[in-house]
């Protein structure tokens, strides 16, 4: 098959730490095309918006969607509108309905739309899924604290409605207890922390349980200076399953089992290109319906202001 001709949107800080390399690692699709108002590439062609592009002569095929959340449902309809193919950075969108309205508009023109979950992609998290499918769950606890000044520095759009604020990362986590827990669950408890000059929690401490009364407990924090943290420990009656480093490194019983270097754009690209010629879609959005959740059940705590 033809590679896949694909645009970037939005050149900002993802795009080029993960989806440039990955793209260009990846067999069957290539960057063609870039939109972005205040960034280029060399040797690439390149435009201000996705309008700009999808307006000029340039063929492409598909997009990938690296902007923030708010806005991404205007600039995924124009791409499915033009008959391109659509990948979703996380969160897929601002809110629930648009995400859903994006999947019925690329079925009904039997486009492919992909929303990625990077975290599901990293190298524990398929191992962890079979092997607690072999076990008897008792709880499952999520601490996923890292230091916002450091991974999102001068981001305005983080704070504002619809950028999630600690959700933007916590999202990460649900997306893999999402897919690593062998039933569903639902939020029962949630406190939110927002800075009293943010829109957007810095902060939260979520309780879920599964319908068949297993806790799953989740500590957000975006204050965490110092080492980071992003684990999630399965107690099992047969021994404990820790992931570790946001789900590439594997711990059984205490023994490490998997210690991979990271693949998981390289492995998004992987699948998006098998789901488009494939004429596939997958549109997984239970970890945006978790966070909707946290914030429609949420008791709001007000701490100090934070300032970047
Ligand atoms: P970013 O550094 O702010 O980059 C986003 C880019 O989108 C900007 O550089 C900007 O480029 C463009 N853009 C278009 N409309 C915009 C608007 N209204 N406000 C701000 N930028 C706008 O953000 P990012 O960290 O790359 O995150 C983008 C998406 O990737 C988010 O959904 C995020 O959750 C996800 N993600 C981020 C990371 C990470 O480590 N940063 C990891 C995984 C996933 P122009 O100004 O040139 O148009």
């Amino acid at each position: 098959m033809a590679p896949i001709r694909l645009a970037i949107v939005g050149l900002g800080k993802i795009a080029r730490d993960q989806h440039l390399g990955a793209i260009e690692a990846t067999d069957g699709i290539d960057l063609v095309a870039v939109a972005s108002r205040n960034a280029k590439l060399d040797n690439i062609a390149c435009f201000h918006e996705i309008g700009d592009l999808l307006a000029s002569d340039i063929a492409i095929d598909a997009v990938s969607l690296c902007t923030p959340p708010q806005g991404r449902f205007e600039q995924a309809k124009a791409a499915l509108d033009a008959g391109k193919h659509v990948m979703l950075e996380k969160p897929p969108g601002a809110t629930l309905s648009e995400v859903f309205a994006l999947a019925e508009m690329a079925k009904a023109k039997g486009l492919s739309l992909f929303s990625t979950w990077h975290s599901r992609a990293a190298a524990a998290v398929e191992p962890a899924r079979a092997l607690i499918a072999k076990r008897k769950i008792k709880s499952v606890s999520v601490e996923w604290k890292e230091d916002v000044r450091h991974w999102h520095p001068g981001q305005a759009w983080i704070w504002e409605p619809g950028g999630l604020g600690v959700f933007d990362p916590g999202i990460n986590a649900l997306s893999i207890v999402t897919r690593i827990m062998p039933e569903s669950f639902h939020l029962v408890g949630s406190e939110l922390t927002f800075p009293a000059n943010r829109a957007a929690p810095i902060a939260a401490s979520l309780s879920f349980e599964t319908a068949s009364g297993i806790p799953v407990g989740a500590e957000f924090d975006w204050r965490q200076t110092g080492p980071q943290t992003w684990d999630i420990r399965i107690e099992t009656e047969e021994g404990s399953v820790v992931l570790t480093h946001g789900g590439s490194r594997l711990i059984v019983d205490g023994v490490a089992q998997i210690v991979e270097e990271d693949r998981e754009y390289r492995n998004i690209y992987r699948d998006f290109v098998a789901l488009v010629n494939n004429g596939a879609s997958d549109t997984d959005y239970s970890p945006l319906v978790h966070v909707a959740d946290a914030f429609m059940l949420g008791r709001r705590i007000q701490t100090e202001a934070f300032e970047d």
